[in-house]
């Protein structure tokens, strides 16, 4: 195996395009995990941390462009404000240890449907900037993810970072383990508001061969929620409505049963997930000290 160490970007993408083969590795916590356990033996590793600029990440008018290797513990410490949903996510992902190396990057290089980012990031709304010597592409977030471990990226692009909207209102992020930490979901649920469109939008990990957005959820929400004038009211949301939305949210998982939980279990948890996470966001998003009416 050969260890391709490029010391620029420009570098980077050049050893790509002529190795497209060639496995990028980051932080290694997915990469090292399947070359020690021989699921992969690649002909070259391209090592992308002697590039700066991957870990590295700006605060914009209206989004966070978000270097690739930029550790979780980085998130957590300095993005909680512009990016509640994805810090919160971030402190689901395994050890101390694993979040100071492992980052958004990798996770959407590995696209597993388990990924704790990519909730947060389809309910946030996102684009990944690939790139590659043939140029800069912005790959929407709902485009992204094209199957089991599987994602949008051409044999020589790398992510180079994820413009992801920075929060107009609250988010929130569930994650079902049989543990509190070093636990892969079962199943995770990521909800952002939006007051500024007016929308509401919702992830789903670790329930259908990718990460979802609960589509039909999201739009039974948002006509609900416009229909009864909440946005400007900030009523309770009706009992009626939170159950449909559970409902529908349910609805769009395809789950598997697998060693970590059955498809009845993660359909029925899911359910759970967005009546709670969406009593949450809204509690928050009408003022602190008061229930969502009929959320238990
Ligand atoms: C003990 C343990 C516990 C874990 N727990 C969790 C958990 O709770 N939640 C969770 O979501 N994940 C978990 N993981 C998985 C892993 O930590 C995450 O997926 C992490 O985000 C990977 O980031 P990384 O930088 O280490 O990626 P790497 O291992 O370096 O790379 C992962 C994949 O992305 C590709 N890649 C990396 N950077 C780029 C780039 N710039 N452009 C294109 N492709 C790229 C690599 O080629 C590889 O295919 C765990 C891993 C371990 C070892």
């Amino acid at each position: 195996m050969d260890f391709l160490r490029p010391a620029s970007w420009e570098e980077a993408l050049a050893a790509k395009a002529e190795h497209p083969t060639a496995v990028p590795i980051a932080g290694g916590t997915d990469v090292m995990v399947e070359i020690n356990f021989d699921h992969r033996r690649p002909e070259y590793l391209l090592d992308l941390n002697r590039i700066g600029e991957l870990s590295e990440w700006e605060v914009g008018q209206e989004k966070v462009r978000l270097g690739a290797s930029v550790p979780y513990s980085s998130i957590m410490d300095h993005l909680r404000a512009e990016l509640p949903g994805l810090a919160l996510a971030s402190h689901t992902v395994a050890s101390p240890q694993i979040r100071n190396r492992g980052g958004v990057g990798g996770n959407l290089g590995t696209a597993s449907p388990a990924g704790d980012a990519h909730p947060a990031l389809l309910a946030a709304d996102c684009e990944v900037e690939a790139e590659s010597v043939r140029g800069t592409r912005l790959i929407p977030i709902d485009a992204f993810y094209t199957g089991v471990k599987r994602n949008a990226l051409e044999p020589d692009e790398l992510i180079r970072a994820v413009h992801i909207k920075k929060a107009d209102g609250p988010q929130q992020y569930s994650k079902v383990g049989t543990r509190n930490a070093m636990v892969i979901a079962v199943c995770a649920f990521g909800i952002a508001l939006h007051p500024e469109t007016r929308t509401v939008r919702t992830g789903i990990g670790s329930a259908a061969p990718t990460p979802i957005r609960a589509k039909e959820a999201e739009d039974f929400l948002n006509a609900a929620l416009e229909e009864g004038g909440f946005w400007e009211n900030g009523k309770i949301i009706t009992p009626a409505i939170v159950k449909q939305f559970a409902a529908l949210a349910s609805g769009a998982c395809n789950p598997i049963d697998d060693v970590r939980g059955t498809a009845k279990y993660r359909r029925h948890a899911v359910g759970i997930m967005a009546r709670r996470t969406l009593g949450w966001t809204w509690e928050q998003y009408r003022g602190a000290g008061r229930t969502l009416e009929g959320a238990a």
